[in-house]
């Protein structure tokens, strides 16, 4: 097990640029955040834990505490392939939900207590029920930031690494997209080349972070930075991912600026994922403001410390019997579909 030292910690950490001030890192603070990193490293071996970390998360975690860090996808497999009793998920809640899902036996949790996100917020399982009333030869596509309970109700979930293939590998022509509007905006977009004959419906939702991205941004960034590489997330606009040099999920941006030599990138999502690649490719150059997700952020490593210590009833994930099983054949039927079909070059 590494023991960090403000030192070791400031070497890395010292590379993040593009952020807000919570996300910069001076010797200073390097040294004062030290030891709660080294009691939680030492809490997670006493207890045979683990702490599965999404990238919008803040680099601090991600650098000292985290075993894996990842996109949805990623961390839904991890948690399936886990051998801890215990699994502190960094993130927001419904990506934790999707791990106790997949490990009923295991105890998860979410350190954070404001832990919603805007998109998986927008929609009820009431609302979903009266949908799928509406519009009963449908098949119902869920993204995976949705609640447990959404799930339950949905045919197949997917992720922002997977959601195109498998919209298009559904054999039913009409598909009920919920609940990211922009996002179905995109597969629409993709649909009219690759598979024309499906009619897709959508939901009102949108991720309050990425909606707020626009086109003309680009063109000016563009027109500055006559190198530059641009990377969106699908949960953007259209007009923003038409604009854009690489649209794909979090960890297929950081795949995407590894294999790519540009003077400069610009990432179009929440700016821990820039935070992360300034850690590990500090050779990269970026541009770019911070558009942060309240959520993500608010997980802390005293949040982390304290739920290790006490494993604290509200913030340990459970889910309504009556819920499981469907939520969990939504899920696994992402698994199936992901095992049966190659992966879309977009
Ligand atoms: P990824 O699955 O691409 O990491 O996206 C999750 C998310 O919440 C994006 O806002
Ligand atoms: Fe939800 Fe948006 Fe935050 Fe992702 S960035 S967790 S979609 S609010």
């Amino acid at each position: 097990m590494t023991t960090h030292t403000g030192d070791s910690l400031y070497e890395k950490l010292k590379h993040v640029k593009v952020g807000s001030n919570i996300c910069q890192f001076s010797l200073d603070k390097c040294n004062k955040i030290a030891p709660i990193i080294n009691e939680i490293n030492e809490l997670k071996r006493k207890k045979n834990a683990i702490i599965l970390g999404h990238s919008y998360i803040s680099p601090e975690i991600i650098l000292g505490v985290a075993d894996y860090v990842g996109d949805s996808y990623e961390l839904s497999k991890k948690a399936k392939e886990s051998n801890a009793d215990t699994i502190i998920f960094a993130a927001v809640k419904f990506m934790a939900e999707t791990a106790k899902l997949l490990n009923p036996s295991k105890k998860v949790f979410v350190p954070s207590s404001h832990n919603g996100c805007s998109l998986a917020d927008s929609i009820t399982k009431a609302q979903v029920q009266q949908l799928k009333r509406h519009y009963p030869d449908y098949t119902f596509v869920c993204y995976i930031n949705t609640t447990t309970a959404v799930k339950s109700e949905c045919d197949v979930c997917v992720t922002s690494s997977n959601v195109y293939d498998i919209i298009g590998k559904i054999d039913n022509p009409k598909i009920y997209f919920l609940p990211d509007k922009l996002m179905a905006l995109n597969v629409i977009e993709y649909a009219h080349q690759h598979y024309p004959h499906k009619t897709i419906k959508y939901w009102d939702g949108t991720c309050y972070v990425h909606e707020e991205y626009d086109s003309d941004m680009i063109k000016y960034l563009k027109s500055e930075h006559p190198n530059l590489l641009v990377l969106a997330h699908p949960e953007c606009s259209p007009n923003v991912t038409k604009a854009s040099d690489f649209v794909g999920s979090t960890s297929q941006m950081i795949n995407h600026v590894k294999d790519t030599n540009a003077e400069s990138y610009f990432m179009l999502t929440e700016c821990g994922l820039t935070s992360r690649v300034q850690l590990e490719l500090p050779q990269k150059k970026f541009i770019g403001s911070c558009t942060m997700c309240q959520f993500m952020k608010s997980n802390s490593l005293k949040d982390i410390r304290d739920t290790l210590l006490h494993y604290p009833k509200e913030k340990e994930i459970t889910i309504p019997q009556n819920e499981q099983r469907n939520a969990l054949e939504c899920i696994n039927e992402m698994f199936r579909y992901v095992n049966t079909i190659p992966t879309a070059s977009l």
